[in-house]
């Protein structure tokens, strides 16, 4: 974390837009010299915070590569290794991730691929009901109900108010100690339904119960999108794989490369099980079709010109194959646990079932655990944040670098116990 001098550096950066041109180099140094010491140090094995991740070496330099083509990915004539890379990867993610055939988008993040799904969900269900919501919008459209589970992230919440489907509209479902939707809490199966679902808890980790919800509203209308920003990963682990059981019976699924997999940021797929669907809602007329026989990005997302996302993607894919990803998974999965034995062992609260890569402890008190976050973080050595669970402060651990090892894990348990012994 950047102190107070750093941070003042970082103010450097506000001054007037010059007038007159100069060096390039001078500009460059100046973003080192006032910007570097003002960044989180997340790329390394003792960052525990939010539920960030790192970047691989191979995908920060495939990134530069990457950079240096400055390839607009829109379509398959701009960059005809874009969209092949574009396909390869997205085959290669259904695969590992067990929605093999799916159809996939590259966007930012799981914020904007949560939207994708809900947006090509509520296309889908509304034109099954005899409405055509992408071209006459949704103003005297049909009733569509959501479903959403009162844990559900933030980012679902955000995305169903701007795909028009309203914030405060969905019909909140009670979700369990563990934050686990409560099925037998779901309203009465009929009416066409668009139902929100979690693979992988932001706090706990833990994991929606998909075949239950599936079976309640099965021979009815309905589309079950899954946000998975770090929990779809589950599924290329298969020492955890059990957890994402029923989770292909959705229609639409959305994740992040950026969190687990160690790509740099701005890198997230959303996934359809039927490419009508998103045809349906991101394809554009004829005029702007390009080469049918090629994959043309901007006709499968929100975004026309875009970066070649898939790029570090492949190269981590590439590079680890299908036992480097599980054994990623597993690492951080086993780095979690020890975390959490070891610090109950030391006379804390865990708070969670600890499933996946998440940690959540307690203290005493909500007072406690806030001050316990803040002497871990003046130590200097490791950083987890706070969050709230179920009405209580905790410190929540994620761990999800891939370049922690054991004596990262040990140095973060050491970190907690020097805190609680100094104050
Ligand atoms: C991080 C996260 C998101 C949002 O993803 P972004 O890539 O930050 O947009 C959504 N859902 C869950 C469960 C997350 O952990």
């Amino acid at each position: 974390m950047p102190g107070p001098a750093e941070l003042d550096a970082v103010r450097g950066f506000v001054e007037r837009l010059p007038d007159a041109s100069s060096d390039p180099m001078e500009t460059l140094e100046r973003l080192d010299e006032l910007g570097s010491p003002g960044t989180v140090a997340s790329t390394g094995g003792r960052y525990f915070g939010f539920v960030t991740g790192s970047s691989f070496p191979v995908a920060t330099a495939a990134s530069w590569l990457g950079s240096t083509w400055d390839q607009n990915a829109a379509l398959g004539v701009m960059s005809p290794v874009a969209s092949v890379l574009d396909a390869v990867v997205g085959a290669w993610l259904g695969d590992l991730l067990g929605l093999g055939g799916a159809q996939h988008t590259f966007v930012s993040g799981t914020s904007v691929a949560n939207a994708v799904g809900l947006s090509a969900g509520r296309d889908r269900l509304l034109a099954d009901s005899g409405w055509n919501s992408v071209e006459d919008g949704l103003f005297g459209a049909p009733e569509l109900r959501v479903v959403v589970s009162d844990a559900a992230h933030a980012s679902v919440t955000k995305a169903l108010g701007f795909v028009g489907l309203g914030r405060r509209r969905a019909t909140q479902v009670a979700s369990d100690r563990q934050g686990r939707l409560d099925p037998s809490q779901l309203p009465i199966a009929g009416e066409p339904t668009l139902v929100v679902l979690q693979a992988g808890n932001v706090n706990s980790g833990s994991f929606d119960p998909f075949d239950e919800v599936a079976d309640h509203f099965a021979g009815t209308p309905h589309w079950i999108h899954v946000d998975g920003a770090f929990g779809l990963w589950a599924a290329a682990n298969p020492a955890t794989a059990n957890l994402t059981a029923g989770m292909e019976r959705a229609h639409s699924w959305a994740t992040d490369m950026h969190k687990w997999l160690n790509v740099p940021y701005d890198s997230a797929a959303a996934f359809v099980r039927d490419g009508e669907d998103l045809a349906r809602t991101f394809m554009l007329g004829a005029s702007y079709l390009g080469d049918s026989t090629r994959l043309e990005p901007m006709h499968r997302g929100p975004q026309m010109s875009q970066r070649a996302r898939a790029i570090e993607t492949w190269a981590v894919l590439r590079t680890l194959g299908r036992e480097g990803v599980a054994a990623l998974v597993e690492g951080s999965c086993r780095h979690a646990r020890a975390i959490a034995s070891a610090l109950e062992g030391a006379g804390l609260t865990i708070c969670n079932e600890v499933v996946l890569n998440q940690v959540l402890v307690a203290d005493t008190d909500d007072a406690a655990t806030e001050a316990l976050i803040r002497n871990v973080a003046s130590q200097g050595t490791v950083w987890a944040g706070g969050s709230t669970w179920r009405g209580r402060a905790v410190m929540r651990v994620s761990v999800s670098s891939y370049a922690t090892t054991d004596e990262d894990a040990q140095a973060f348990v050491d970190a907690v116990v020097r805190a609680r012994s100094d104050h």
